[in-house]
């Protein structure tokens, strides 16, 4: 009798710590920011895209339950008997929260820049920890990967902060420190020379907390190596954005994920050296690579016989895909600071007659890259979204994730194939796919609540009114009004 009351308390005490861990007190911060919170509450009439890439179905109830999604069911109406809450949604639907991955927490400054695109070096990458997060949950990216930091203590706070409901934003996979070689893009990045340092570094930023690396552009083989392992063996994973290493080389050596889609591969870059970038960064290969030529097959057999994951940024690529391209969304303009939004239209007016002439053709390199992500997924591959955040200043935290699924659809995808490649794929290269990813009973109710129908018109994604984490439905005007005029300040 004793110990079945004994029992009994074990159980009650360990549900209680699951549904605080759940839903930890939300601070005078976050609260404001909240639309609906309740011990139980249903959806009803809604339209469910459950994020596998099935159809939409449309009519459902779904009830929260602690955070949790406990049923979806054929639409009824429902009463607000028994303090249950109720939130009607006929017109709407629901899909699961994304799942970025290529998200960062910084935004990238052009000192004095000018209508000739001149600017002073060094490029900089300033910290956005206010505004990139609820730019983030505001247009409903639930969990990010931050793909690279620079303030790591900082993310590392933040994702604390945010997980004691202190702060407002998704949940964060942190990234190390970039691991990059002898020089750097921007000036914030360590300089790791040998192997030895790079496994140093990794082991140092896993004690801190950091849950995933990525190697950069200058890394050799040999330290790319020494990261891999080091990574692996604190039950890791590591993405790389390459350059001085070739996708080939990569996949062999054991990496597990590559960002920019194919476009900064250099195995076809003229002159290219072992263990040296090039000039071009990849953009000749894939200008150079027909998607359905014997270099193309042999490169995707490699990856996906390797396991090895690639990420899409297609937005940050989306400036260089020619004439013809939709204007900017007020909403984007509105959220970037007054410097932010000069820069951008500098950098936005036609290529000036004294700037040299483009190596590549860029629209080439972007259909290629289009095809190559088709055919990776069509060969089975594991095909990631992220919006790369940086680019000429138009790419922002949130939307830039909400344009990466528009522009899988230009590739080729429909629009449930490129919001289960925004959800559930993330999830399932972070191993975390029987709790987030996907609309299912028993998975987290990270879950984004758009007006009209993504699955027919891919740009209602865009339509965001309230995103749930962990539950608790968050107001996404209330956010994004909170940052307006601050992305590119702080
Ligand atoms: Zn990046």
């Amino acid at each position: 009798m004793r110990s079945r009351f004994l029992r009994t308390l074990i159980v009650l005490l360990v549900m209680s710590l699951s549904v605080v861990a759940q839903n930890p007190e939300l601070s005078k911060t976050v609260q404001p920011f909240v639309r609906v919170q309740a011990t139980k509450l249903v959806l009803t009439h809604v339209r469910v895209i459950d994020g596998t890439g099935a159809p939409a179905v449309d009519d459902q109830n779904l009830t929260i339950e602690n955070g949790k999604i406990t049923a979806i069911q054929p639409g009824a109406d429902v009463g607000k008997t028994d303090g249950t809450t109720v939130l009607a949604l006929r017109g709407y639907s629901v899909m699961p929260g994304i799942v970025g991955m290529h998200n960062h927490l910084f935004y990238i400054e052009r000192p004095n820049l000018d209508a000739s695109r001149h600017f002073d070096p060094p490029v900089l990458v300033p910290q956005m920890t206010f505004s990139a997060p609820r730019l983030y949950l505001a247009s409903g990216v639930t969990t990010m990967r931050t793909t690279g930091s620079v303030e790591t203590y900082a993310d590392l706070n933040l994702k604390h902060d945010i997980d004691s409901g202190e702060l407002a934003g998704p949940h964060i996979d942190v990234t190390g420190p970039y691991l990059e070689g002898a020089t750097s893009y921007f000036i914030q990045m360590p300089h790791l020379t040998s192997p030895e340092r790079v496994r140093q570094t990794v082991n140092f930023w896993a004690d801190q907390g950091v849950t995933s690396f990525k190697a950069y552009m200058n890394l050799t083989r040999a330290e790319l190596k020494a990261a891999i392992d080091a990574v692996h063996a604190r039950g890791l994973k590591i993405t790389g954005h390459l350059c001085a290493v070739t996708y080939k080389e990569a996949a062999e050596l054991g990496i597990d994920d590559l960002e920019h889609g194919f476009s900064v591969n250099t195995e076809l870059d003229s002159g290219k050296k072992p263990d040296v970038c090039t000039d071009s960064d990849g953009g000749e290969t894939i200008a150079r690579l027909d998607p359905n030529g014997p270099d193309a097959k042999d490169l995707i057999r490699t990856l996906v016989s390797h396991h090895v994951a690639v990420t899409s940024t297609l937005p940050v690529f989306e400036s260089e895909a020619g004439p013809g391209r939709p204007p900017v969304r007020q909403a984007v303009l509105d959220a970037m600071s007054p410097q932010a939004r000069e820069d951008f239209f500098l950098l936005r007016q036609p290529r000036p007659a004294s700037a040299p002439p483009p190596k590549i053709d860029t629209a080439i390199a972007w259909q290629h890259e289009l095809a190559m992500e088709r055919a990776f997924v069509a060969a089975g591959g594991l095909l990631l979204s992220g919006p790369d955040p940086t680019g000429r200043g138009d790419v922002l935290p949130g939307f830039g994730d909400q344009r990466g699924i528009e522009l899988l659809v230009e590739a080729g995808f429909t629009p449930v194939e490129a919001i289960k490649i925004a959800t559930l794929n993330g999830a399932i290269y972070m191993g975390r796919e029987k709790e987030i990813g996907s609309i299912a009973a028993g998975k987290n109710a990270d879950l984004v609540v758009v007006k009209g129908d993504p699955s027919k018109q891919v740009s209602d994604v865009e339509n965001v009114e309230i995103v749930f984490k962990d539950g608790v439905g968050y107001d996404s005007q209330k956010l994004l009004e909170s940052v307006r005029g601050r992305y590119g300040q702080y």
